[in-house]
């Protein structure tokens, strides 16, 4: 009978499950699943375990744990701000707890008193007694009345993330219906001989028991295995990368010309030992005929920008073109500005190319570029990838925010004509802890600048409730007296958009018209012409604006060392690497700088305390890892979103230990058979093309 019951391979969409119509096909296509495979990668984000749920008498605060119960009272009521608090009580033989939920009264039709419910979190103790703040839950279904073991009872049972049409209960029973009758599970890119050596279990057995496991052990040897393979893959990737590019030739520059020693002895400060390091590497790297591929990471304010420049002008000097590449219109522009400053005494000609540089002059500077008269060209990276011809390029400098950028990074070397490779240099804004550095650039060499200018003045960070503001704004006065500027920064997120700009355009008028009534205030947010917010950061830059309100549009990059005081509203939204970009605007002149974060409502536990570590550091690789350990990469860095494989399950930070160990595995498995088509590589290569097919022409790069 079973045989008679269709089976799936990894590919086969979801629709043919049962149970799933297309009203749920759309459902899980918001979760991203598309395919069985896709549904078997969508992990459980935690697992009630119902084998041991603690007695609520013994809770303890700060514990991890499972309570079940029964459904007393659910009742909702209104905060003074206009919130809402929803509170459910439970109890079981031992005693009562507490779990609330703020402003989210919809969720008051789940609880039915006298309902069986299960609910996970971190307890707080609250005037006593036992409390969890927005605790992962299920209410029982009322026909499941047996508790023996199945899928929801009894068991370790697997928390999956949700949305709307796509139930706790039903997805479980879609999951099991998938590694009930696939068939093709066994497409294992591990090899036996790996597996065997780190003791891990094959892929049919992960999935099941990272699904469904029958306890704590099976669960992480499942974690352990899933991790490894995320990570191996990757490191396979990067190292065939890598290996395809040893021994292209890049342009060969070796008749240093004057431009480089004439900038430096020109700059009013001395370069730092760090700058003068990675100069030596990139330097070497442009002599050695070899193309250079190389990652230059630095905090916040360490002076990239400059090493960008002398690497350009290197080039330059021996007749050839380089192209610096920003991420953001704003970036490029300013990039633009001060370069020119730097460049212009040395007759070394820049333009700026930027997807709202009007047509006429857009035409005029590709001109120049292709006659090879413009030997700096600066621009986001789109408009310099598309249609530019640069017939001298020999480097191409792409400053990558935090943001993946495999696609944009394979294509950076296409723009030039001559035969060989251009160089690349990458430039990473936010640091990036090594362990993840090993692992998203894996395939490049590694530049560090880990050391800041000299005579950076601290920034002292405060949290302060919004009744306190008045305190805040007395304080950006007084720096604005001493002829400093500030920065008051709004949240503006996608998806709420229209409500959060208008909120930043009320405050703006406020601010203006109430609070700094006889400085100049200017508004700067992403909707705005290039023109326009060109032409606001300009007067910001030459400090005729004294504040800038302003959304993340200034989180990258600004450079207006002048400015001192930072406001942050409603910092919570933000997450740790982009508040840490944001803060870094500022305590960037002689100058000692504050940054205020100003908390309007209720702040959840966990907010609250990525909130205080953030005030409490300012180091950025801290941040990073901090980041990366709360959120995941694919969150903190932005690669799901990117859609490349990985990180579902991953994090370079708790799992260091195992991206060494696929680096160094990886490595030897390429250095046997560089071509992976021996026994062991050919497992590896159909593993990788079956698991990971759609993903390699973006790797490959
Ligand atoms: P980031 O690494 O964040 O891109 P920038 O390149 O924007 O940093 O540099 C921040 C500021 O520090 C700029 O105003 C730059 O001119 C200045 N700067 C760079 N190098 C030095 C140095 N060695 N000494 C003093 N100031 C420097
Ligand atoms: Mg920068």
């Amino acid at each position: 009978m079973e045989s008679r019951k269709p089976t799936f391979s990894q590919d086969t969409p979801v629709q043919f499950l049962k149970t799933v119509g297309p009203a749920r096909v759309r459902a899980l296509t918001r979760l991203g699943i598309e395919t069985v495979g896709d549904l078997l990668a969508h992990y459980p984000r935690r697992y009630f375990d119902r084998s041991s749920a603690v007695p609520i008498r013994s809770l303890a605060a700060g514990q991890d744990v499972t309570v079940q119960g029964e459904i007393m009272t659910a009742s909702e009521r209104r905060t003074r701000r206009g919130g809402s608090v929803l509170t459910v009580t439970v109890s079981d033989d031992t005693g009562v707890l507490f779990c609330v939920w703020f402003n989210q009264k919809f969720l008051l039709k789940h609880f039915k008193s006298g309902r069986r419910i299960m609910a996970s979190g971190v307890v707080q103790m609250h005037a006593g007694r036992p409390q969890l703040a927005h605790p992962d839950y299920e209410v029982a279904d009322p026909s499941d009345k047996k508790d023996g073991p199945g899928l929801h009872t009894g068991r370790m049972v697997p928390v999956y993330s949700l949305t709307s049409g796509v139930g706790q209960h039903w997805l479980r029973g879609l999951v099991r219906q998938a590694l009930d009758r696939m068939v093709d599970l066994h497409v294992d890119p591990l090899p036996t001989s790996l597996r065997s050596r780190h003791n891990l279990p094959d892929r049919r057995q992960a999935l099941e028991d990272i699904h469904f496991p029958a306890d704590a052990r099976a669960q992480q040897a499942a974690r352990r295995r899933l991790v490894y393979e995320e990570l191996f893959t990757i490191q396979v990737l990067m190292a065939l990368r890598r290996e395809s590019r040893r021994g292209t030739e890049g342009v060969v520059l070796n008749k240093p010309g004057d431009l480089t020693t004439r900038l430096v002895s020109s700059l009013p400060f001395q370069l730092t030992g760090a700058q003068r390091r990675v100069l030596r590497e990139i330097l070497a790297d442009m002599r050695s005929g070899r193309a250079m591929h190389r990652l230059l990471q630095g905090d916040v304010g360490s002076g990239k920008t400059l090493v960008a420049l002398i690497a350009a002008l290197f080039v330059v000097e021996q007749g050839h073109q380089a192209v610096i590449m920003a991420p953001t219109e704003v970036l490029a522009r300013q990039h633009g500005h001060s370069l020119k400053k730097w460049c212009d005494p040395l007759g070394v000609t820049l333009e700026t190319l930027t997807g709202s540089t009007p047509a006429g002059e857009r035409r005029a500077i590709l001109a120049g570029v292709a006659a090879g008269e413009i030997d700096l060209l600066v621009g986001t990276h789109a408009v310099i990838q598309e249609d530019v011809r640069i017939p001298r390029l020999a480097l191409s400098v792409v400053d990558e925010q935090h943001r993946f950028g495999v696609r944009q990074r394979g294509r950076t070397g296409a723009a030039g004509d001559s035969a060989e490779p251009v160089h690349v240099l990458v430039m990473s804004a936010t640091p990036i802890p090594r362990s993840l550095s090993l692992t998203l650039y894996g395939d490049l060499d590694l530049s560090l600048i880990d050391e800041l200018p000299a005579g950076r003045q601290p920034i002292t960070t405060a949290i302060v409730r919004e009744k306190d503001e008045a305190a805040v704004w007395d304080a950006c006065r007084r720096e604005i007296a001493a002829g400093r500027q500030a920065y008051v920064i709004y949240p503006v997120i996608e998806e709420t958009e229209g409500q959060d700009l208008k909120a930043a355009t009320v405050e703006f008028e406020r601010l203006r018209a109430e609070v700094f009534p006889g400085s100049r205030v200017a508004l700067l947010h992403g909707r705005m012409k290039a023109s326009e917010k060109d032409q606001v950061m300009r007067a910001f830059s030459g400090g005729e604006v004294q504040v800038l309100v302003a959304t993340t549009v200034v989180e990258v990059g600004v450079d207006v060392p002048n400015a001192t005081a930072m406001v942050i509203h409603n910092p919570e939204r933000f997450g740790l690497a982009q508040l840490h970009q944001l803060r870094g605007r500022i305590g960037r002149g002689r100058h000692a700088s504050s940054c205020w974060l100003l908390c309007d409502r209720y702040l959840a536990e966990e907010s609250f305390q990525r909130i205080r570590f953030f005030a409490e550091h300012t180091d950025g690789f801290a941040l990073a890892e901090e980041d990366l350990r709360l959120r995941g990469p694919g969150d903190a860095w932005g690669i799901r979103q990117h859609g490349a494989p990985g990180f579902r399950l991953a994090n370079p930070i708790r799992d260091a230990e195992l991206v060494a160990l696929c680096r160094q595995d990886a490595r030897e498995l390429l250095e046997a058979d560089p071509g992976l088509d021996g026994q062991v590589g050919g497992v590896v290569r159909r593993g990788l093309a079956s698991n990971f097919g759609k993903y390699l022409p973006i790797l490959a790069g």
